[in-house]
């Protein structure tokens, strides 16, 4: 737990926000801006801050368990047979805003390709 991290105040319920799923290690909640009709994001309830900071003995496990929760997140919301797109951003060229690991899921919408 960082307190100054945003997703770290989600996960410990001191920010508000429309959590959609939770298990033992995750929290999933709907982006407050989002990029599709759905746009969740799915994020390790431990301060991690980005896919790079994951070893050996984390990287399976998590994000493992994040893209699980995606899919069931899918079905959950309908568009598990059209498909759907998730993203992990890194570090500033990658275009991550918020430095707590997390996998955006977006689906109701056909996206394009390449991204922006
Ligand atoms: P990224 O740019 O990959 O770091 O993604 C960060 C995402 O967090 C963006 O899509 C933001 O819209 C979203 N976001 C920022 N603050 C909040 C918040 N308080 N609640 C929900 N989503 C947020
Ligand atoms: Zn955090």
């Amino acid at each position: 737990m960082s307190a100054d991290c945003l997703f770290c105040r989600i996960v410990e319920r001191t920010l508000p926000a429309t959590v959609v799923a939770e298990d033992e290690t995750l929290v999933s909640f709907q982006d407050i801006n989002p990029q599709a009709p759905t746009h969740i994001l799915i994020v390790p309830k431990t301060h991690i801050a980005n896919v790079a900071d994951l070893t050996d003995a984390t990287a399976p496990a998590i994000m493992g368990r994040l893209t699980l929760m995606a899919n069931r997140l899918a079905k959950q919301f309908g568009f598990a047979d059209d498909g759907y797109r998730l993203v992990v951003n890194c570090g500033p060229h990658g275009g991550q805003t918020v430095s707590h690991l997390h996998l955006h899921l977006l689906g109701g919408r056909r996206m394009t390709w390449p991204p922006g």
